[in-house]
C-alpha cells in the first residue's frame, strides 16, 4: 500500500467532509463512506453517508432559500460566481491534487479540469445580468405580448466520478446565475472535489441553503426520495443512459423539468485527405484525455482505407509512448481506471475483439500494480460485431474501422443507438460540412480532437440524453418563460 505523502495527507484533511446543509456542515445520519485512491486501492478518507431523511433536510433548505435568492440583485449573484472562480483558481494546484487522489487522472489534466470548472463560474457570472425578456405588439396591433424569464425552483444535481469537479460546475454556475437553488449529490467514488467546490462556495459569500450537498452510499433512494418530493422543480443529472433512464421515469410522477447528459460512442473519422499530423494528434488527445473514460472519448476510429495503416501505426507509436501510472507522478499520461470492475470490462471488451479476429498494434493487457491500470491500446481490423463498437469503452483502448466511401464512414458513425459527439478530420471544407450536417450527434469537433468549452452549448442526442450546458443554451435550462397577454387600452378582449 502506497503511503501518502505530507502534502497529499494535507490537502486530503482540509476538505470538509460532513453533508452541506442550510450553510452549516454536519454528520450523516448513516455513517461515512470510505473513499479510496484508485491508483493504490488504498483509502483515503472517510465522508458524510446521507440517509433520505438528511436528502430531505437538505432539499427542505434549497426550497426556504428559494425566495430570497431568486430575489437577490443579479449583479449580486454574479458577484458571488465571480468571487467562487476567483477562489477556484487560486487554489488550483490544491483542488488538482484532490481530484487526482480521488479520481486517478495525472495531475495535469486534474488541473485543466479545475481550469475548465473555474470557467463556467467565470462564464455565468457573466450571465447572470443578461436575462431578459421580449416585448412585443400583438399581431391585431392592440395587445402586447411581454415574456419574464424566471428561475425554475429548487433543483436536484446528479454527477459522475469522471469529471467530478466541472461536471457540479457545469450545473451549479447556471443555476445560481438564474437564480435557482439547489441538491448536489456527487458519485461516491469521488465526493472530495464537490466538497472542495462547496466550501469555496460558501466562502464565496453563495448563503446558506442555496448549494446543498449530499453524499451517499444511497444514491438510489436518497435520489429517488428528492426526486418524489414536489419542492424540487428540476432534475439535472450525468452519468450513464441506463441511470438516466431510471431517472427520467422517476422525474417523471411529478413531471420535473429534465436535462440529461448520458453516455457516448464517440466516432472519429479520418478521411483520406485529412492532415494525418492533425489527426493522430486529435485522435491521441480524444481517446487518452482522462484515461478514456469520458462521454466524449473516441470510441470507434473510422479511418480512410488508404490511410489506416499509417494512421494506425503512428497512434500505436504514441499511445505505446504514454507514460503510466499514479497521477500524481511526474510524467504521468495515463492514470489509473476507477475500479478493477472498469478494469475488467475494458479487459473483456479488448478479448472480445481479439476473439473476432481483431489485431491488437500496441497495448492489450491489464497492467500490474495495485491500482486499476491498462495500457494503453491500439486495435486494427475491429469487426462490425465486435462489442467494443458498440459499448462506452471508458478505457484507453482506440478500435480502428476502415472504410472505402464517405457513406460508409458516416452510415457506420451513426449506427449507434448514443449521439452525444463526433470527431471529422478532412482538409475539404465541403467534405467536413456534409460529414458535420449528417452526423446523428449534438456536438462536432472539426479537425480537433476536443469539443469542451464554457461558452457552447455541451449534449447529446439520441441516448446521449437532452439539454445543454455550457453558453446561453446551459443557462435556458434553469429558466422558465412566463408570457403576460397585457391589454392597453381599457376596451375588453374578445376571441
Ligand atoms: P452512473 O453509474 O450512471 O453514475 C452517475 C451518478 O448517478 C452517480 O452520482 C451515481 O452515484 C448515481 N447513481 C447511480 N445509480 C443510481 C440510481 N439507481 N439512482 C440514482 N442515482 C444513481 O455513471 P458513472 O459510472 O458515474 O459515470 C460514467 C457515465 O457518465 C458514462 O456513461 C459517461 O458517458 C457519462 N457521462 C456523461 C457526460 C455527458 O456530459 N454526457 C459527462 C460525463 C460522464 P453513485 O456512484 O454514488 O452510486
Amino acid at each position: 500500500m502506497t503511503v501518502l505523502a505530507d502534502e497529499e495527507r494535507s490537502v486530503v484533511a482540509a476538505v470538509p467532509k460532513g453533508l452541506y446543509v442550510d450553510g452549516a456542515w454536519r454528520e450523516g445520519g448513516g455513517g461515512t463512506l470510505s473513499v479510496e485512491d484508485p491508483a493504490t486501492a488504498a483509502p483515503l478518507c472517510d465522508v458524510a453517508d446521507a440517509t433520505t431523511e438528511d436528502a430531505l433536510a437538505a432539499l427542505d433548505a434549497a426550497d426556504r432559500a428559494f425566495a430570497a435568492w431568486r430575489a437577490t440583485a443579479p449583479r449580486e449573484r454574479a458577484d458571488a460566481l465571480r468571487h467562487a472562480y476567483e477562489l477556484t483558481m487560486a487554489r488550483a494546484d490544491e483542488l488538482a491534487l484532490v481530484m487526482t487522489l480521488e479520481m486517478g487522472k495525472p495531475l495535469p489534466e486534474s488541473r485543466s479540469e479545475v481550469v475548465y470548472a473555474a470557467n463556467f463560474l467565470r462564464w455565468y457570472s457573466e450571465e447572470a445580468v443578461r436575462v431578459d425578456g421580449r416585448f412585443a405588439v400583438n399581431e391585431n396591433g392592440r395587445g402586447r405580448v411581454l415574456t419574464l424569464q424566471q428561475p425554475v425552483g429548487p433543483c436536484v444535481f446528479v454527477t459522475p466520478w469522471n469529471f467530478p469537479l466541472a461536471m457540479g460546475a457545469r450545473k451549479l454556475a447556471p443555476a445560481l446565475a438564474a437564480g435557482c437553488t439547489c441538491v448536489v449529490k456527487p458519485a461516491r467514488q469521488t465526493p472530495l472535489s464537490m466538497l472542495a467546490l462547496t466550501e469555496i462556495l460558501e466562502q464565496a459569500g453563495v448563503p446558506a441553503g442555496v448549494v446543498n450537498v449530499v453524499t451517499t452510499s444511497r444514491s438510489g433512494p436518497v435520489t429517488q426520495a428528492l426526486l418524489s418530493d414536489a419542492r424540487a422543480r428540476k432534475l439535472s443529472f450525468t452519468g450513464s443512459t441506463e441511470v438516466g433512464k431510471l431517472l427520467i421515469a422517476q422525474a417523471a410522477q411529478q413531471v420535473l423539468r429534465v436535462s440529461m447528459e448520458l453516455g457516448g460512442n464517440a466516432p472519429l473519422l479520418v478521411f483520406e485527405d485529412a492532415d494525418l499530423d492533425l489527426a493522430v494528434d486529435g485522435a491521441v488527445l480524444a481517446k487518452t484525455r482522462n484515461g478514456g473514460e469520458a462521454c466524449t472519448s473516441a470510441n470507434r476510429m473510422y479511418v480512410h482505407e488508404r490511410v489506416a495503416d499509417a494512421f494506425a501505426a503512428r497512434l500505436a507509436e504514441r499511445l505505446a509512448a504514454m507514460r503510466v501510472g499514479r497521477g500524481t507522478e511526474p510524467g504521468v499520461e495515463v492514470g489509473p481506471l476507477i475500479d478493477a470492475a472498469q478494469r475488467d470490462k475494458v479487459a473483456e471488451l479488448v478479448a472480445d475483439a481479439r476473439d473476432r479476429g481483431a489485431r491488437i498494434v500496441t497495448g492489450g493487457a491489464a497492467l500490474d500494480g495495485a491500482g486499476w491500470f491498462y495500457a494503453p491500446t491500439v486495435l486494427a481490423d475491429v469487426p462490425g460485431e465486435a462489442r467494443v463498437l458498440h459499448e462506452e469503452i471508458f478505457g484507453p483502448v482506440a478500435p480502428i474501422v476502415t472504410f472505402a466511401d464517405d457513406d460508409e464512414a458516416i452510415a457506420g458513425a451513426n449506427d449507434t443507438e448514443y449521439g452525444l459527439v463526433a470527431y471529422v478530420f478532412t482538409q475539404d471544407v465541403n467534405r467536413a460540412f456534409d460529414a458535420i450536417e449528417r452526423l446523428d450527434v449534438g456536438m462536432v469537433g472539426f479537425n480537433q480532437g476536443m469539443v469542451s468549452n464554457a461558452g457552447a452549448p455541451f449534449g447529446g442526442v439520441k441516448q446521449s440524453g437532452y439539454g445543454r450546458e455550457g453558453g446561453p443554451e446551459g443557462m435556458q435550462e434553469y429558466l422558465e418563460t412566463k408570457y403576460v397577454a397585457m391589454n392597453l387600452g381599457g376596451e375588453a378582449v374578445r376571441p
